[in-house]
């Protein structure tokens, strides 16, 4: 599966940082390896820097993503960005049910899953995000939250486009903690993720991505994405700085990397 690498910006970067960040990405993308090149590598800017940066990003071989959108086609909904408007600017990706907008937006399971239904009908990827609090892991619970919030949080079966989306594994206490989950922890979660795809979505599970994210960075990316069933990352804080994030993708080399 090839490697897919997203940058998080969350709430960071005005149109000036943007498109100096891009300017320096695209250098950094031109100067790297073949490991560089195999690679999927999309950005996440925030609303107000998205059409800018994927007008940066045209040619090239990066990717446009938003950081969420509205769970509605369109209508009174004040404030809201719906997915047919983030099509129109060249998304390809739309992140949905971030830790953050879980607990800070009060998102539940299904206004992810309608939020990621919006996207495949627009034809836009949705990369999923679940992941359990501290508390969920030290009672043994990481596995019972994960699954009902990725079952629940799926699009409903025959959305066109749902065999493309991605799951993002982010356990709640790496987010921004610079606590990484160890790469066998995060495995065993992607592999019960890879069980659950494949009952709920059929052959096509069998093909979904899982990203990890939770504090990576250029020292732990490589152990990281040694796993079986980790086919790339998500990254926030490590994103904003485009030669840190560029060590992440830029220079890896693709003998590296699992088939
Ligand atoms: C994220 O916000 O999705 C994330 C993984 O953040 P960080 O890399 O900063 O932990």
């Amino acid at each position: 599966m090839r490697t897919l690498i997203v940058a998080n910006w969350k709430m960071n970067k005005n149109l000036a940082e943007a498109s100096q960040f891009i300017q320096d990405l695209l250098a950094i993308w031109k100067a790297g390896g073949p490991g560089a090149h195999s690679t999927e590598v999309v950005i996440a800017p925030p609303y107000t820097a998205l059409s800018p940066t994927g007008e940066a990003l045209t040619g090239s071989p990066l990717r446009l993503a938003a950081q969420d959108v509205s769970a509605h086609k369109e209508g009174a909904f004040t404030g809201e960005v719906s997915a047919g408007m983030l099509a129109d600017i060249g998304c390809e990706y739309g992140l949905v049910g971030h830790s953050e907008r879980r607990s800070g937006a009060f998102e539940s399971n299904a206004i992810v899953a309608q939020k990621a239904e919006q996207l495949c009908l627009n034809g836009l990827k949705p990369i999923v995000c679940v992941g359990e609090t501290l508390g969920d892991r030290e009672s043994g619970d990481t596995a019972e939250v994960v699954l009902e919030m990725l079952r629940s949080s799926l699009p409903p079966p025959g959305t066109p486009g749902r065999d493309k989306l991605v799951v993002a594994y982010e356990p709640v206490w790496a987010i921004g903690t610079g606590l990484t989950a160890s790469p066998e922890q995060a495995q065993a979660v992607h592999a019960i993720i890879r069980d659950c795809l494949e009952e709920e979505m059929g052959e096509a599970g069998k093909r979904t991505r899982i990203l990890y994210g939770g504090s990576v960075n250029p020292q732990n990316v490589k152990s990281i994405l040694s796993q079986n069933d980790i086919h790339g990352v998500l990254v926030g804080g490590a994103s904003l700085d485009a030669i840190e994030f560029g060590r992440i993708f830029g220079y890896l080399d693709s003998e590296d990397l699992p088939s």
